[in-house]
């Protein structure tokens, strides 16, 4: 999964990216203009298709992310010192959203610029509040601010959010992001607001206020897919406790079904270098014996000097990962072994069958991609390949753990399904003749929700 940006909206630079394997394009709302963006995602897209590759286009909506306003200088702050903060007249620092300032108490913390420089709520003024610098450094025009000790009575999705929003639904893209969701509610207006403008689109909620932690299962069964965003997260949070909220998160969302992107910083070396460093690699790599679903690159592909080679590599780590797990012949994972219902009963099945007779594939005929990401919640030592008569679909596959999303048409009988996804699966390069693959579909053709078949099928 990359960011696109400066450097990589064009083209050339995308056909690129698409070959050395990014399957999910993200765009960042906070920077950049919607021509750019349109822009970048037409060419991701086209890219995309001739490649004949799965791509799902995830547009990520700032939220109601505090920042300063513009400085006439940078202003270098020594620690002890008091300044104050408002809508900006002479002699205060200007933020973005004053009218969160009444809700900061005494002795809460105000952290600028990924908390490089410290501050500490002393008390309110009439249309301020005044601050005592904690340590010595220097804060710059439009430097984002993070208030991790406040309780903020504001939404997630903010009035530019629905703007931002309307024209994301216009360019038609698979994901829509939210950034700093305080609570499940914030998730459900956003998937409101999304239905009622007639979109299909999915819901990631970023996981990066202290605040979300409180209730962050309840946010996962709210969302469709979640993301651990490393950035602001570590500013809000001591950053030894990121790792812990990471591998928590990654749980959390496999036992409910729901893809869990891990994000920022994560081949932040590849910026400036073509190599990345050994714990980068090493970073990506537990991420996905965690069982994330997908790495995110920010930085690197967006304003980056190696915005492919950052993919390549992040693919190759993938791929040597996977490998890995392939080889081990690892059983399914028991957190979903419990779950009711005749979709989760037949996911699980199908991977315990397909561990067991040592299938090279499961093959997942899947109408809203439920059952694959039900398949793929098993943690399953096969790839899994699902194949949906739905475009959108295919599209949000790409963003699901060891999944494969192929166009099929799958009308007909069963027969006439399993011949058209083994078909693709032989064609696609994902099975021979003579394999052995597991196939999950549903009797009644082209409905959400009726997975009800396990079937083990030689390829012919
Ligand atoms: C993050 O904070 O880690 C993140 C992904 O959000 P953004 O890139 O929007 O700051």
């Amino acid at each position: 999964m990359a960011t696109l940006g400066p450097v990589s909206r064009h083209e050339g630079v995308l056909d690129r990216l698409v070959a050395a394997g990014m399957d999910v394009a993200r765009i960042n709302l906070s920077h950049g203009t919607p021509a750019e963006h349109e822009e970048a995602i037409a060419a991701a897209r086209g890219a995309a298709a001739a490649h004949a590759s799965p791509l799902a286009v995830l547009i990520d909506l700032p939220g109601p992310k505090l920042r300063l306003g513009d400085l006439a200088q940078p202003l270098s702050v020594k620690a002890g010192q008091h300044i104050a903060l408002g809508a900006g007249s002479t002699g205060m620092l200007p933020v973005n959203f004053p009218d969160l300032l009444p809700h900061l108490r005494a002795g809460e913390r105000v952290l600028v610029d990924d908390g490089a420089v410290a501050l500490r709520v002393r008390h309110a003024l009439p249309s301020s509040l005044s601050l005592e610098v904690l340590n010595d450094g220097i804060i710059d025009s439009r430097k984002g601010v993070n208030l991790p000790d406040s309780r903020l009575p504001i939404g997630a999705l903010t009035a530019a959010d629905r703007e931002l929003l309307d024209w994301g639904l216009r360019q038609d893209v698979d994901y829509v992001a939210l950034s700093f969701v305080g609570c499940a509610d914030d998730v459900r207006e956003l998937k409101e607001a999304i239905a009622a403008a007639g979109g299909d689109q999915l819901v990631v909620a970023k996981i990066e206020r202290k605040e979300a932690l409180v209730e962050y299962e309840a946010i996962i069964a709210a969302a469709d897919a979640v993301m651990v965003a490393r950035g602001d997260l570590g500013v809000e949070i001591d950053p030894a406790l990121v790792p812990v909220w990471q591998k928590r998160i990654i749980h959390a969302a496999n036992v409910a079904g729901k893809p869990v992107i891990t994000a920022t910083q994560m081949l932040q070396s590849m910026i400036g270098s073509p190599r990345p460093t050994r714990a980068e690699a090493s970073d990506v790599a537990n991420a996905i014996y965690d069982a994330t679903s997908a790495v995110m690159l920010s930085g690197e592909t967006a304003v980056g000097g190696y915005p492919v080679e950052a993919v390549r590599t992040m693919a190759e780590i993938a791929c040597v990962v996977e490998e890995d797990i392939e080889s081990q012949g690892r059983a399914p994972q028991t957190w979903a072994a419990g779950r009711t219902g005749v979709s989760n009963a037949i996911s699980h099945g199908a991977c315990e069958v397909a561990h067991r007779v040592g299938a090279s594939a499961i093959i997942s005929a899947t109408y809203s991609g439920a059952t694959a990401r039900a398949v793929a919640r098993n943690f399953p030592g096969q790839p899994i390949i699902a194949v949906s008569p739905n475009q959108r679909v295919v599209n949000q596959l790409a963003l699901s753990w060891g999944v494969h999303p192929l166009l099929g048409t799958r009308n007909g009988t069963f027969e006439e399904i399993v011949a058209e996804a083994c078909f693709l699966v032989e064609e696609g390069g994902h099975g021979a003749p003579g394999d052995v693959v597991v196939i999950t579909a549903g009797l009644q053709t082209n409905q959400a929700g009726k997975t009800n078949l396990i079937k083990a099928h030689v390829l012919a």
